[in-house]
């Protein structure tokens, strides 16, 4: 069952999937639509509905001391059978095997393939994960023996076997599973079915253990996985992923592409800097940001690659803060001044746990394997001369770079000890929004500090976070804050201009047209204020002393945007912003405490930060 968000933002449901899949097609909600579950966890339409569409796979989970919580999994529980265990134990003939394995333990397993031809569009790195081609090493979780792997793999060979190559093949490529030649027994496969069927094959995984790696369950249950997707189209004769539309493109280009390596190392601290932490440290801000399990494993693995191919001498350079670096999954604070030390805690037993169980960023994978992908064989750009041309940047061309020139009519500042907690709240709130694959060469240097910046993050890492330059400022313009987050395209709203939260309790009509009315009549006596004796300090005052309203840029409920402190008082007694709220069920009797204190009616003082 699920529910969403109407045109009003009033939440509908619950509905059933086959209510959801009749909307999809008749384009009622549309691809892209967010529907919620009934723990108010998001996804996206076309998701749940593929997701019904698919096959009712079974998945065995063989360890019971795996504590993932098994609730959030939208999969069948199974216990193995006895005679299973006892089978595995057996011959080391796996010759005898060929014949006819009809019970292999598959081990725990998840949706991962259902999620994967969906989120491969979403995604800046394609992963080519084909199972049983690569081992893993030790980190990966669930590895199992040669002669565990062997059984399974000879169970899934005889069935690939009954396939049309051009229906298995077609499958696997639409998983971005092209042939390619075995690296380890180096053969060349004219198709897909071939490839698979070599991974499959007993000299191939014989030869795999030999080298020292594990197959894991994840290899068992993708290639079981794919098995029962293929018998499915054949049951429903839907044949659908043969259509050439299906493919996804290669990589995106990234900014890093563009960037030589010392802006390229820049960036990533800078990054680090701004986001307030290094990039796959913290747990996804949101379910649609969370790789899947396995998919999560597969790029641990490639992004173990990527640093491998790396040149030695790039992984001794400076990254992070210097001294101690936080892991928020693993609670612990480790040194990742150079770059080195990041894969040491990132493999570690005790971080892959702890990331697989709380779930790794997309965001954060994208990021670090953007990074890494020009400097891998040194293929980053080398710095030319020309590249080196210093832009001379106008005084208050960036904000807070400079003392501010040309002061906007009614801006105000803040100064002395109300500056911090102002940097503050705007450094949170572009760590909150940071979108981590968003950077752009801007080459300045800052007068004050006479300090060189070669990036746009750099610049940010340099005027809201750097000592040498805070100590240098002594007041902070409000418009040129305004001026900032409206460069990075963060919307900052108060109440009465966002619908609440809806655990607050909402007000009744009448209640509220009084409360609004109330409201409209302290607004309109500033206002006149305001213009008859030319009060422009009045509302600067108001503003300054009541952060964040003078950084107000935007209203929700009207969907606009505001561009003056002025601006937005007159907007917060505008007709049509009044009638918006009458009809919004969400305004509670605190959103409107919340205007009548800046205000200072009810005897109340005005809140001063
Ligand atoms: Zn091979
Ligand atoms: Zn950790
Ligand atoms: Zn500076
Ligand atoms: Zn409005």
């Amino acid at each position: 069952m699920y529910y969403y968000y109407d045109d009003q933002n009033v939440l509908q449901g619950p509905y059933s999937n086959s209510a959801l899949q009749k909307w999809f097609q008749k384009q009622y909600l549309p691809a892209g639509t967010l529907v919620y579950d009934k723990y108010m966890q998001p996804f996206l339409i076309e998701y749940v509905v593929n997701r019904s569409l698919k096959s009712r796979t079974k998945v065995m989970f063989h360890d019971d001391t795996f504590n993932l919580d098994r609730t959030n999994l939208d999969v069948t529980l199974h216990l193995c059978s006895p005679e299973l265990s006892n089978t595995t134990s057996s011959s080391e003939d796996f010759t005898q095997l060929e014949g006819g394995v009809d019970e292999v333990d598959f081990g725990r397993g998840f949706d991962y393939i259902e999620q994967r031809a969906l989120l491969n569009r979403r995604r800046r790195f394609p992963d080519t994960y084909c199972p049983f081609e690569n081992t893993w090493n030790n980190w990966v979780p669930e590895p199992i023996e040669m002669n565990v792997a062997l059984r399974g793999a000879i169970h899934t060979h005889n069935m690939v076997q009954t396939f049309d190559e051009r229906i298995i093949s077609g499958y696997l490529n639409f998983l971005n599973i092209y042939p390619h030649p075995c690296q380890l027994c180096d053969v060349k496969f004219s198709n897909s079915k071939e490839m698979l069927e070599h991974f499959l094959s007993v000299i191939h995984i014989q030869r795999s253990y030999k080298t020292g790696g594990t197959f894991s369950y994840i290899d068992l249950y993708c290639a079981r996985k794919i098995i029962y997707e293929v018998e499915m189209s054949y049951a429903d004769k839907n044949f659908d992923f043969l259509a050439d539309d299906v493919h996804f493109q290669s990589r995106k280009m990234s900014f890093f592409d563009e960037f030589d390596i010392l802006t390229a190392f820049e960036s990533l601290k800078s990054t680090v800097a701004v986001s307030q932490g290094v990039p796959l440290l913290s747990p996804p801000r949101n379910t649609l940001d969370t790789l899947g399990y396995v998919e999560a494993v597969v790029f641990l693995r490639v992004f173990q690659e990527k640093y491998k191919r790396m040149p030695e001498a790039l992984r001794g350079r400076r990254f992070g803060p210097t001294g101690k670096t936080w892991c928020n999954y693993c609670k612990v604070e480790f040194d990742a001044t150079f770059l080195e030390s990041f894969p040491t805690h990132l493999f570690s037993e005790e971080h892959i746990d702890n990331a697989l169980y709380n779930g790794v960023s997309r965001a954060d994978m994208e990021y670090w394997l953007s990074f890494m992908e020009p400097l891998m064989n040194g293929n980053c750009k080398r710095v030319r001369h020309q590249d080196r041309v210093e832009v001379s940047l106008q005084e208050s061309d960036f904000p807070l770079c400079y003392v501010p020139v040309g002061r906007v009519e009614g801006d105000f500042s803040y100064t002395g000890k109300d500056m911090q907690p102002v940097l503050k709240y705007v450094s949170d709130e572009i760590a909150a929004s940071f979108d981590l694959l968003d950077d752009y060469k801007y080459r300045t240097t800052c007068r004050w500090c006479r300090t060189d910046l070669f990036t746009r993050n750099g610049v940010l890492r340099h005027i809201l976070h750097d000592k040498c330059h805070l100590d240098r400022l002594n007041s902070v313009s409000n418009d040129d804050l305004r001026r900032l987050l409206c460069s990075l395209d963060i919307k900052i709203r108060v109440p009465l201009f966002r619908q609440s939260k809806r655990t607050s309790s909402p007000m009744d009509v009448k209640e509220k047209k009084f409360y609004l009315q109330r409201l409209r009549n302290v607004c309109s006596k500033k206002l006149n204020n305001f213009f008859s004796s030319h009060q422009r300090s009045t509302l600067s005052q108001l503003a300054a002393r009541s952060f964040p309203v003078g950084l107000v840029n935007r209203c929700d409920l009207c969907d606009v945007t505001i561009d003056r402190v002025d601006a937005m008082i007159m907007h917060l007694s505008s007709e049509q912003h009044i009638a918006n709220l009458i009809e919004s069920p969400r305004i509670s009797n605190n959103d409107v405490q919340y205007w009548l204190t800046i205000f200072n009616v009810d005897g109340r003082r005005s809140r001063v930060f």
